[in-house]
């Protein structure tokens, strides 16, 4: 069984979503860390204080930031994890890769959920977040093209691609998850 996994794709792919029910299915910890954001935002800390207009313009917080959040979550003890969100650059792909031969925790898979950039945008404008507004979108879209999209090949290259269609309903992707991890 595998249990180190780390979701890539588009903004609206649907990462969040499976990575919750895999993570409640199977005891792993969920880290997203737009997810760990949005709660310091929520809670006012300095932190929050600290990324609240990034985020809002829909731009990446700083890799040295989300770095530190990521290794002291990775640094507690658990059964496994789910990576969502992390990394988002080649910059954050090579530093996780030093947290994680450092904890001795190698990845096991990299699941892609892949989907056309039309549906991703509807779906963004229905789920209505702060950062979901056309604008925002369009930001977090191109960023996403530009930055994050070469991780693909990136995580090819290492054996550790997983492709998955996300234009689906989503209890068909999340059972195919669930196969592909056996
Ligand atoms: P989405 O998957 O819709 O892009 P997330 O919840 O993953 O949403 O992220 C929301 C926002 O949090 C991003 O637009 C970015 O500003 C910030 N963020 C999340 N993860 C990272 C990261 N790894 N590096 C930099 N910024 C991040």
């Amino acid at each position: 069984m595998k249990k180190h996994l780390l979701f890539l794709g588009a903004p609206g792919a649907g990462k969040g979503t499976q990575a919750q029910l895999l993570s409640q299915n199977n005891s792993y910890l969920h880290l997203s860390t737009g997810e760990l954001l949005r709660k310091e935002i929520e809670m006012n800390t300095y932190l929050g204080r600290t990324v609240k207009d990034i985020i809002n313009r829909g731009e990446l917080v700083s890799d040295e930031l989300v770095l530190k959040i990521v290794r002291h979550n990775l640094e507690k003890e658990n059964k496994g994890w789910i990576l969502d969100g992390y990394p988002r650059n080649l910059s954050q792909a090579n530093s996780l890769n030093e947290v994680l031969l450092e904890l001795k925790q190698p990845l096991d898979v990299v699941f892609y959920l892949d989907i056309p950039e039309e549906v991703l945008i509807k779906r963004l404008l229905l789920r209505g977040r702060k950062d979901d507004t056309e604008e925002t979108i369009r930001t977090r879209v191109n960023i996403y093209k530009k930055t994050t999209e070469p991780l693909i090949q990136y995580f090819k290259d290492l054996s550790l691609l997983e492709y998955i269609n996300a234009d689906r309903d989503l209890k068909t992707i999340s059972y195919e998850i669930k196969q592909k991890m056996a």
